[in-house]
């Protein structure tokens, strides 16, 4: 007809909706997780919304309805949510607004067959699901507070279309027309235990119509509320899954609740796997917070930054219901709850730390990301410096500071490391040989945030923290064993020499006890930038 509009799908669409269908074939079922996920986070945000905009309020029996229709081969998920705008469904379902989809692309293709399915949901690009499963979307929404209701549809090949459409009530309707090879999902029995695999603690109950009647499907658990006797470790880890979009089993588990001055209930994980993209992309912590079960933000800044990867909820009693994002900022309480579980993650890393083999999984997935709090964290410096660990020069596998300075030589009053790209290169590097032939221990740093915190976290346990490069004088002290017939050559013709030939390129060219096998080095000033430093200022142009 006359009033609809076509529309062509962003580049980035077209392209995504090719790789969504295609990739991911053998995973198809998480279509409906993303869905019914969708439709309880707009519930949600109605909600919330309803507490500050007036005439938002949730009907009383709020529900997300999942219906099948064979003959019509249709399925259609409903939720009273927040609902769209006619610009919010060009804008949320014809572009992509978060990631791009040359990062997932790249990381689909790196990603082992079992890994996918977990990127859908890491890359926002939920909805685009559906396309695995239909050929034609329909998508009718009414914004609440709004009258009008439009009608996005789209066959997932390059355009869609927008329609004026009517919806007796706010709230948004998905109708998919089921694919001829993709009839499993049209039957009552596979919805359910899709349904009850991946969205079973959703707050909001969901129903599916089954011969007429609607019969709820999931049990709306909220699993931190319940103690830790009741929970299983599948409910755990599918509860995992869910909060983190991931397909592994959580690293550690984290489930309490603080009683007295302050109440709340947690549920926190930390991931067994680094996921894909989040942990760099994500600046802050994600972890979602509840005031008595009901989802409130997920942008309450819950842990530092530092601990952004670990997952869950905080569920608390002592904030309103209608606090809103303003007295979210102000409110002590807040400051408080983060405080606890924050004591609560360290604690556990710490005695979790006491495991060498475990840990180091832990500190390979994320060790590089808990550095950041070195630098950002002053309050908080000691106990990462605790959960450190290094490569060194010295022992294999994984070292910490305080095994590092058990192993000091009598008289070593520095802790010793060299930044780089690459620990083998480190290893090998002329810049330890005198260091290793006096037998002085150096940690090998290699990680990108190792160029950084060393300056702003330079001691540990009293014991300065200097780069090698900086500390060619603090050798004299330990002479090496010299062999007879051994003794050092007079280099004082060669020195002035070789400062003549390399002019302004060096500050100066002195000679040195701390070289074994190499002849010459490049060395850093004992103040200001070490060589890293000084080579990253130098890639960024300054
Ligand atoms: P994500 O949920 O990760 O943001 P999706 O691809 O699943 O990504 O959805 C894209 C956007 O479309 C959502 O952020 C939301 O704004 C909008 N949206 C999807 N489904 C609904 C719905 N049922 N009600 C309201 N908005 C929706
Ligand atoms: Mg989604």
């Amino acid at each position: 007809s006359e009033t609809v509009e076509r529309h062509a799908f962003g580049a980035e669409v077209g392209r995504l909706l090719d790789l969504v269908v295609h990739a991911l074939y053998s995973e198809r079922e998480i279509f409906l997780r993303e869905l019914v996920a969708n439709a309880a986070d707009a519930v949600d945000r109605r909600r919330f919304a309803a507490q500050t905009e007036a005439g938002l309020a949730l009907p009383p029996d709020v529900k997300v309805r999942i219906r099948a229709d064979k003959d019509a081969r249709t399925l259609t998920v409903s939720d009273p949510g927040i609902g769209m705008t006619k610009d919010e469904l060009a804008q949320n379902l014809g572009t992509i607004a978060r990631s791009g989809t040359r990062a997932f692309s790249q990381s689909l293709a790196d990603a082992k067959p079992d890994e996918r399915p977990s990127l859908i949901g890491q890359f926002g690009v939920g909805f685009y699901s559906a396309f695995m499963v239909a050929d034609r979307v329909e998508v009718t929404s009414r914004r609440a507070g709004s009258d009008e209701a439009w009608t996005w549809a789209s066959e997932g090949q390059g355009e869609y279309t927008l329609a004026p459409a009517t919806r007796d009530e706010p709230g948004t309707d998905i109708v998919l027309h089921v694919k001829a090879d993709a009839d499993e999902f049209l039957e009552p029995m596979r919805i359910e235990h899709i349904v009850r695999k991946w969205a079973d603690h959703i707050t909001v109950p969901v129903t599916l119509a089954r011969e007429g009647e609607e019969e709820t499907i999931t049990r709306g658990t909220a699993l931190w509320r319940k103690s830790k006797a009741e929970v299983t470790e599948e409910a755990y880890t599918e509860f995992y899954r869910h909060v983190s979009h991931a397909f592994d089993a959580p690293w550690a588990t984290l489930h309490w609740r603080a009683e007295g001055s302050l109440e709340f209930s947690a549920l926190l994980f930390v991931p067994g796997m680094k996921p894909f993209l989040a942990v760099e992309e994500e600046r802050e912590s994600r972890v979602r917070l509840h005031v008595r079960r009901m989802f409130i933000t997920d942008e309450a800044g819950l842990l530092p930054s530092w601990l952004r990867f670990v997952k869950g909820v905080v569920d608390t009693e002592d904030l309103p219901l209608n606090v809103s994002r303003e007295m979210l900022q102000a409110t002590p309480v807040l400051a408080r709850i983060r405080r606890a579980v924050t004591a609560k993650v360290i604690g556990e890393l710490k005695s979790r730390a006491k495991d060498a083999e475990t840990y180091a999984t832990f500190w390979e997935a994320f060790g590089p990301v808990l550095k950041e709090g070195l630098y950002e964290d002053v309050e908080h410096r000691d106990d990462i410096a605790a959960l450190l660990r290094f490569r060194s020069s010295a022992v294999e596998g994984w070292t910490s500071f305080a095994d590092y300075v058990s192993r000091m030589k009598p008289g070593q009053e520095a802790i010793y490391v060299l930044v780089g790209d690459d620990t083998k290169a480190l290893a090998a590097s002329a810049q330890i040989e005198g260091f290793k032939a006096r037998g002085i221990e150096v940690l090998l740093l290699a990680d990108h945030v190792d160029a950084f915190w060393p300056e702003r976290f330079d001691t540990f346990d009293g014991k300065p923290i200097r780069s090698v490069t900086q500390s060619a004088d603090d050798l004299s002290a330990f002479e090496p064993e010299v062999a007879p017939g051994d003794e050092p050559a007079d280099l004082s013709g060669l020195v002035p020499k070789l400062k003549e030939a390399l002019g302004d390129a060096v500050s100066e060219v002195r000679e040195s006890r701390r070289l074994v096998d190499s002849a010459v080095l490049l060395a850093a000033p004992a103040h200001g930038p070490d060589l890293q430093m000084q080579r990253l200022l130098r890639r960024a142009g300054r």
